[in-house]
């Protein structure tokens, strides 16, 4: 009851998607530091694409997404719930070949 407005931390995740809510505007992409959201391609989805947590491990828990997004979709976990990790080079750098992508996933059209 009321489910569709209140979404539970899914498990041991770092950051998680109330897909109801979720308007795929990518916001929450584009403020992240650590590249670990990506838009995905979703012909099935009448926004035509949908966000996806591609690299949890790679989460800071800066909470840049959850206060950056418009429609409350977006949840990061509490610090003293999740060990998060430190930001890497890596991330960062994965973060800017995404932001250059048009904040698509990187992982797609390999299909
Ligand atoms: S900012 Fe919110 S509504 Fe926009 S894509 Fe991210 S989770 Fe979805
Ligand atoms: S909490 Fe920060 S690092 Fe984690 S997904 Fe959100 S914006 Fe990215």
């Amino acid at each position: 009851m009321g489910a569709t407005f209140h979404t539970e931390k899914p498990g041991d995740v770092p950051v998680w998607v109330n897909k109801h809510n979720c308007k795929a505007c990518d916001i929450c992409v584009s403020v992240c530091p650590a590249g670990v959201l990506a838009m995905v391609y979703d012909p099935s989805s009448t926004l035509g694409a949908n966000i996806n947590i591609e690299y949890p491990d790679s989460c800071i828990g800066c909470m840049e997404c959850e206060l950056s997004c418009p429609d409350f979709a977006i949840y990061v976990a509490d610090r003293k719930e999740y060990k998060f990790a430190k930001l890497s080079d890596e991330a960062k750098e994965r973060q800017e070949k995404i932001r250059a992508n048009n904040y698509m996933s990187l992982n797609q059209g390999a299909n």
